[in-house]
């Protein structure tokens, strides 16, 4: 392809939205355009790239034994309220939705569990016809809160979703291992460096899952890891082990023995130091609204170790809810009598008739000699002791994990200590089990002509992401630097002057490469070298054949690879061989 009729068009500056260096590097190097916050199209350029990601997913979930169907992305309501899921993603505003010319409701699918398990209960009669994995490979459209960071956060993005169908548990078992390896493939052709993490299931469901992370500073999501290498967590969903416990072979004192003021003080630092004691002794009492999949609010207390952070991600499954919101003050102060900060777990008021629940993080269980609100102005309880004080209590009490890991804590493996990494999520695999095929009836006649709903897997990947990910891990100060596989071509030729030896050069090499299957670009413009290295450089080309009139007159053209940036001399007649080595290699150093 010659640059002069490419379409490629690249840019100077930096625009104002793109935060990140993906976003930046996508734009400056012509590979999208944006139409609207989170909309992006793909130029001809950067459609190669994206091109050769479904290449490389199709073809891996194909070895998997996957089979490509082509579900709907305009999908009725009713199938919506069947599974559960509409109330649920309208209430979160992640759903995009519409009404057709008779007034009925449609949602733009985030991804297909109904679309795929409504074909599969009309098709699908016995056992016999199990198992398969059917993917699609299809744009998704969600209403994102903050449609940002480019490809890597869109609210039309193009996902490879996978739905494997099961008749047991044994056979989900199968299918999550297989699409593991095929998702380990994947990364590792694109040139990633990534982790398998647990995660949380989230709004799509079920059981286990593991997300596949790119490793970068700039992800939002925080990744915990131990260092015995036998552990890793996205923060969401992440343990620790044993925390120590200062009251630790302590004689638990009486309850209230040493009240204290805390007059106006409500930060736990501020309390801490006021009643000269450490935050881990300071239970913090929390009240949350927590909706029940009945869609009641319930108000839940909550205890946290002063030197903790409850993880309101965990809150919600902890505690039984479909997810939990922090009370008002207006509510706080009926059931308390006090503002936050002086919030304590005894003596709570019911709330509407219910008595509230207590839930206590684990690592309190075993706490004595605590401090905690009063529940009153200004004041804290001295002596506080969870099992004989809090847990004792005719409400309904119990123990639960819901704290944040920190860096630095213990590994829940035994053994290591956790570290917290940024990442950005590309791939998320799923044991739903029978969470659609319950409530969308989805079952068949197994061996022994008993109706069973099936076992579901789903498999989630995002191609755009993916290729943002590889910017965010593969890129320098001048541009973009893509692995082999994901680049739009795989070498450039540029020629340095206009003169006719130069251009007859630059042609032939290009020409040669082309029909070595090489997938070449030729800078053709009438520019500035000057201007062409920058653009190159920024545009990322695994391969640069640079041909210049001072060379060309001593017999060599200068080859490099945009990783080391450093050229060689060749003689034109080995330039093909070097350059097919080179990129075979990885395109990492020159194979002269
Ligand atoms: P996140 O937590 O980042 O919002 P998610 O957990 O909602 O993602 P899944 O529902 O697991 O994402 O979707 C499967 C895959 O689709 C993700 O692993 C990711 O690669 C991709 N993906 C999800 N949301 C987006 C988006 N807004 N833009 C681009 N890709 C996305
Ligand atoms: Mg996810």
């Amino acid at each position: 392809m010659r640059w002069s009729q490419s379409f490629l068009v690249t840019l100077r500056e930096v625009p104002g939205d793109a935060e990140v260096v993906s976003h930046q590097l996508l734009y400056r190097a012509g590979l999208v355009h944006k139409l609207a916050a989170g909309i992006y199209s793909y130029t001809p350029f950067g459609f190669r790239s994206l091109r050769k990601m479904t290449e490389i997913v199709r073809e891996e979930m194909d070895a998997a034994g996957a089979l490509e169907v082509d579900l709907p992305i305009l999908q009725p309501k009713e199938l919506w309220v069947e599974s559960g899921r509409w109330d649920r993603y309208m209430n979160e505003g992640i759903l995009f939705h519409l009404k057709d010319r008779k007034d009925a409701e449609f949602a733009l699918a985030p991804t297909a569990e109904e679309a795929v398990t409504d074909m599969v209960r009309r098709s699908v009669t016995s056992w016999r016809q199990l198992p398969f994995n059917l993917y699609q490979i299809r744009t998704k459209f969600r209403d994102e809160i903050r449609p940002r960071f480019g490809l890597l956060r869109g609210r039309e993005f193009l996902m490879k979703d996978a739905y494997s169908f099961d008749i047991d548990q044994k056979g989900l078992d199968a299918h999550y291992k297989k699409m593991d390896g095929a998702y380990r493939r994947i990364f590792d052709r694109c040139g990633l460096e990534f982790a398998v993490v647990q995660a949380d299931s989230g709004a799509i469901g079920g059981s286990a899952s593991e997300e596949f992370m790119v490793v970068a500073d700039t992800g939002e999501d925080a990744l915990v890891f131990s260092d015995a290498g036998d552990y890793g967590a996205n923060i969401e969903k992440a343990m620790t082990g044993k925390l120590p416990e200062p009251w630790a072979g302590e004689e638990a004192r009486p309850f209230g023995e040493a009240n204290a003021p805390t007059p106006g003080i409500t930060t736990t630092e501020g309390q801490a130091k006021h009643l000269r004691t450490t935050p881990a002794r300071i239970v913090n009492t929390m009240i949350y609204e927590a909706v029940g999949a009945d869609g009641k609010a319930r108000l839940a207390a909550v205890l946290i170790r002063g030197d903790l952070d409850i993880n309101e991600v965990k809150l919600p499954k902890a505690i039984g809810a479909l997810h939990v919101r922090l009370a008002s003050e207006e509510i706080l102060r009926k059931v308390t009598g006090t503002r936050p900060g002086f919030v304590g777990p005894l003596g709570l008021l019911p709330f509407e008739e219910n008595p509230i629940s207590l839930f206590i993080d684990r690592s309190l269980e075993h706490g004595a000699n605590l401090w905690c609100g009063a529940n009153r102005e200004g004041l804290h309880h001295s002596g506080v002791s969870i099992a004989r004080d809090v847990m004792s209590q005719p409400a309904f009490a119990s123990v639960v994990e819901i704290a944040t890991a920190r860096e630095g804590d213990p590994s829940p493996m035994g053994a290591g200590t956790l570290h917290i990494k940024r990442g950005i999520e590309v791939g998320h695999i799923f044991k739903l089990g029978t969470k659609y095929s319950e409530s969308m009836k989805c079952e068949v006649a197994d061996q022994n002509q008993k109706m069973v709903p099936l076992a579901m897997g789903c498999y989630g990947l995002g191609l755009g992401r993916t290729i943002a990910a590889a910017i965010e891990q593969h890129h320098d100060d001048v541009g973009i630097v893509w692995p082999v596989p994901l680049a739009p071509y795989a070498c450039v030729v540029a020629s340095l002057q206009r003169d006719a030896a130069v251009l007859a050069a630059a042609d032939k090499l290009y020409e040669e490469l082309k029909a070595a299957g090489v997938e070449v670009f030729y800078d053709d413009r009438d520019e500035r070298p000057g201007v062409k290295f920058k653009d190159i450089d920024l545009v990322g080309f695994p391969v640069r054949v640079v041909v210049g009139g001072k060379g060309l007159a001593r017999g060599v053209v200068e080859v490099s690879t945009r990783r080391e940036r450093k050229a060689s001399e060749i003689a034109p007649d080995r330039v093909v061989e070097v350059v097919k080595r080179t990129l075979a290699a990885g395109a990492t150093t020159l194979a002269v």
